[in-house]
């Protein structure tokens, strides 16, 4: 039996991501590496958020150099945000890497599919649309993740069913701007019609969603947030700064007094909501 080992770097996207590409792998034959030296494929996935996490991808990469020399038979994979459409840089540098693919795309070389964790963990994430459209100046998810592009509603729906039958008690749906999900749908749901749905999933404890966007943030999805019982009362609302020169140089699109009235009309829907931030 052949063996593999994923090594994860980055947000829950990313880590949403390798679960299922474990699982695909699994669904094909391959068991988990133990100790990670035994794999006959070893799959990076990585992120270039930030320098810190840039680096050690690059390390990673050049620590498998050694590897790939040792065991020449085996394949090495990379994907996640370092991944480009180009790859020529890449190839040049990491020459015995064999396979480059973009993040969140089905690796062709392998039977390409979509496969559901096998085993999820209690809590498990679900990705419900790739992408993002905002362009913030510090930030190269849309140059990597390309725009965005939502799962249709119904399709969530039936895996997130499915995963309830393998024992899954909450889902945290994953979005790189969550609020932003279904414009680009014929029928344009919103975030909070898909959590109409969720929340009426038998066996299903409790659903999270992030990351939400204070300029894409809806008073409907305010008002489910409200209303239904499986959505619990924490959100994650980056504010990045408080100073709206600063937020103007960012792009992000609202000012911080925008932000201040988003949270007031949140805390007045639901008073014991949790909010947390990035800045
Ligand atoms: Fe990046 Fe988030 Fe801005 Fe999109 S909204 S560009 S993912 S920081």
């Amino acid at each position: 039996m052949p063996h593999y080992y994923i090594w994860t770097i980055g947000c829950q996207m990313n880590k949403a991501e390798s679960e299922r590409l474990a699982s695909h792998l699994e669904h094909l034959g391959y068991l988990p590496a133990e100790p990670a030296e035994s794999a006959d494929l070893v799959l990076l996935n990585s992120c270039v958020v930030r320098q810190r996490a840039e680096n050690r991808v690059i390390n990673k990469l050049y620590a498998l150099r050694a590897f790939k020399k040792a065991h020449p038979g085996a394949v090495i994979a990379l994907t996640g945000c370092l991944v480009d459409a180009d790859v020529t840089t890449l190839r040049k540098k990491f020459p015995y890497v064999d396979y480059f693919f973009k993040a969140g795309d089905s690796p062709q070389w392998l039977a390409p599919a979509q496969v559901l964790p096998q085993r999820p963990s209690p809590a498990t994430f679900v990705p419900i649309m790739q992408g993002c459209n905002n362009f913030c100046s510090y930030c190269i998810v849309p140059y990597r993740r390309g725009r965005e592009r939502s799962r249709p509603l119904q399709e969530v729906v039936c895996e997130v069913k499915e995963l309830v039958r393998r024992g899954v008690k909450e889902v945290t749906l994953l979005g790189q701007n969550v609020d932003s999900y279904g414009h680009d749908l014929p029928e344009k749901p919103e975030l909070a019609d898909l959590l109409y749905e969720l929340n009426a999933i038998e066996g299903l404890a409790r659903l999270r969603f992030l990351t939400n966007h204070p300029k894409d943030m809806s008073s409907r999805l305010i008002d489910a947030i409200a209303s239904l019982d499986k959505v619990c009362e924490q959100i994650t609302l980056p504010v990045q700064s408080g100073d709206n020169e600063i937020l103007k140089a960012m792009r992000r699109g609202y000012t911080a007094e925008r932000y201040r009235a988003l949270v007031q009309e949140i805390r007045h829907r639901v008073p014991e909501l949790a909010i947390t931030t990035d800045v």
